[in-house]
C-alpha cells in the first residue's frame, strides 16, 4: 500500500508539548488522481495531518508516504506538495499575474516560460480579464482563484487545501464547490482537502476520513460513510443522523422502563444500545403494503420550513426526539405518524460501534410481516 503513488499517512502521531495529542495513530490514504476529503469539528486535527503531509510539522511518529516515497522527514520543497489556504495569503500590493508567478519566480523559471504558464492557469482559472487587477479589485471567489492559481502553476503532484471556501458566502461557496469538483477532474490531480462541512466532504471526496478528537472514524467512499457509517460519532456528525439510545430486553429495543421505541419482530441483535434513522428516511404515515417498516407516532414541536421541504421536531411519548425531513405542507397537526423502512436502520452497540445486520434479518422482518406494519412505537 505504501509504495502506491498518491498519498499514504500511516499510524501519525502527532503532539505538542508534553501532552496535548492532536492526532493519534491516524491512517488515511488516497491513490493518485484522488481526493481525499478531511472531515471533523474544529481541533480535531485536520490542518495538523495536512501541515504533516506538506512537511510544515513533524508527525511525533508514523509514517508520510508521497507517490511510493517515504517523504516523513524530507523538506517541504522536496515534497511536490502545494498548499491552499483558507485566507488566500495574497500580496496585496502584487497584481494577479504576480502573484500567480511568484513561485516560479522564486525558483528562477525563465520570464517567458513563466508568462506562457501564467497564460494557461488564469485560462484555466477564469483569470484571464483580471491578470492586470490587484487583489482589493477582486471578489472572494476570485482571491481564492489566484491562490489556488499560485498552488498549481508549479504543477504540484499532490494539492493540499486547508478549508479554501470557508471566506466565502454561502451562495459563493455552492458556486466555488461545483467549479473546484469540475477543475480537480480536469486536473487528475491528487488532492487533499480539509473541511468542517459535511457537503463539501462529501460532494468533493473520492475518499472520505472523518477524525474526532485526534482519533480516525472511518475512511470510506462518500457513499459508504453516509450509509454504513462505521459509528455514532460518523453517523450523526455527517447527516445529523438521529440516534435513540435504549437496551434490548425479550429481542426489543426499549427504553430503562421498559417501554418499547422500536418493537421489531425479527429479535434486534443484543448487543444494540443504539438505532440511528437518518432524518430524509422518515416518511410520513405508512410505507407501500408488504415493506417491513417502522412506525413511530410523535409530538411535532417545530416545523422549519427549509424551501421545497421541511425540517420537523418530533418528540416520542419516550421522550425521545427525532427530525425528519418532509415535503413541505406534510405536518398539518400536532401528532404525526411516521414510517422508515427497516432496511434503513441503523444499529450501534455501547461502544458506538455499528452493528452489522445480516440480510437475513431484513428479510425475516419482511418475512413476518403483514400489512401495513411490521414494527409498532408508541
Ligand atoms: P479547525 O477546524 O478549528 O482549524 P482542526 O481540526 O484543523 O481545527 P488542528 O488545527 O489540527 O485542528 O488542531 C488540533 C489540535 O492541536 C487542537 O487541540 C489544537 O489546539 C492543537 N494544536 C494545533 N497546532 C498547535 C500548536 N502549534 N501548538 C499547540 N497545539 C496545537
Amino acid at each position: 500500500m505504501t509504495e502506491s503513488a498518491g498519498i499514504n499517512c500511516v499510524e501519525v502521531t502527532k503532539t505538542f508539548g508534553s501532552a496535548d495529542q492532536a492526532l493519534r495513530q491516524v491512517t488515511v490514504s488516497c491513490r493518485a488522481g484522488e481526493t481525499l476529503t478531511l472531515v471533523g469539528p474544529s481541533g480535531c486535527g485536520k490542518t495538523t495531518l495536512l501541515r504533516c503531509i506538506a512537511g510544515l510539522d513533524n508527525p511525533t511518529s508514523g509514517a508520510i508516504w508521497i507517490n511510493g516515497r517515504d517523504m516523513t522527514h524530507a523538506d517541504p520543497q522536496r515534497r511536490s506538495t502545494a498548499m491552499v489556504f483558507q485566507n488566500y495569503a495574497l500580496y496585496p500590493a502584487k497584481t494577479v499575474a504576480a502573484n500567480i508567478e511568484f513561485p516560479l519566480l522564486m525558483a528562477k523559471v525563465p520570464r517567458r516560460e513563466r508568462a506562457e504558464r501564467v497564460t494557461e492557469i488564469a485560462k484555466l482559472l477564469r483569470l484571464t480579464n483580471h491578470l492586470g487587477k490587484k487583489p482589493a479589485q477582486l471578489s472572494g471567489g476570485q482571491k481564492q482563484r489566484v491562490g489556488i492559481g499560485r498552488a498549481l502553476i508549479r504543477r504540484p503532484s499532490v494539492l493540499l487545501m486547508d478549508e479554501p471556501l470557508s471566506n466565502l458566502d454561502a451562495a459563493l461557496r455552492v458556486d466555488m464547490r461545483a467549479e473546484l469538483h469540475e477543475l480537480f477532474r480536469r486536473l487528475g490531480a491528487t488532492v487533499v482537502y480539509v473541511t468542517h462541512d459535511q457537503t463539501e466532504a462529501l460532494t468533493l471526496g473520492d475518499q472520505v476520513a472523518v477524525l474526532n478528537d485526534g482519533q480516525l472514524q472511518q475512511q470510506a467512499t462518500p457513499r459508504e460513510v453516509y450509509t454504513r457509517p462505521a459509528n455514532r460519532f460518523t453517523a450523526s456528525f455527517l447527516g445529523a443522523m438521529n440516534l435513540l439510545d435504549g437496551t434490548v430486553q425479550d429481542g426489543h429495543f426499549r427504553t430503562p422502563d421498559r417501554s418499547p421505541i422500536v418493537e421489531l419482530r425479527a429479535p434486534t441483535p443484543a448487543a444494540t444500545a443504539c438505532i440511528g434513522i437518518r432524518p430524509e428516511d422518515l416518511q410520513a404515515g405508512e410505507l407501500p403494503a408488504g415493506r417491513s417498516q417502522v412506525t413511530l407516532t410523535g409530538k411535532v414541536s417545530l416545523v422549519e420550513l427549509l424551501g421545497s421541504e421541511e425540517l420537523t421536531y418530533i418528540t416520542l411519548t419516550s421522550g425521545h426526539k427525532l427530525k425528519a425531513r418532509l415535503p413541505a405542507g406534510t405536518v398539518t397537526a400536532d401528532t404525526v405518524r411516521l414510517s422508515v423502512d427497516v432496511e434503513r436502520l441503523h444499529l450501534f452497540d455501547t461502544e458506538g460501534r455499528r452493528i452489522d445486520v445480516s440480510p437475513a434479518w431484513h428479510q425475516e422482518s419482511a418475512a413476518v410481516a403483514g400489512p401495513p406494519s411490521t414494527v409498532y412505537s408508541h
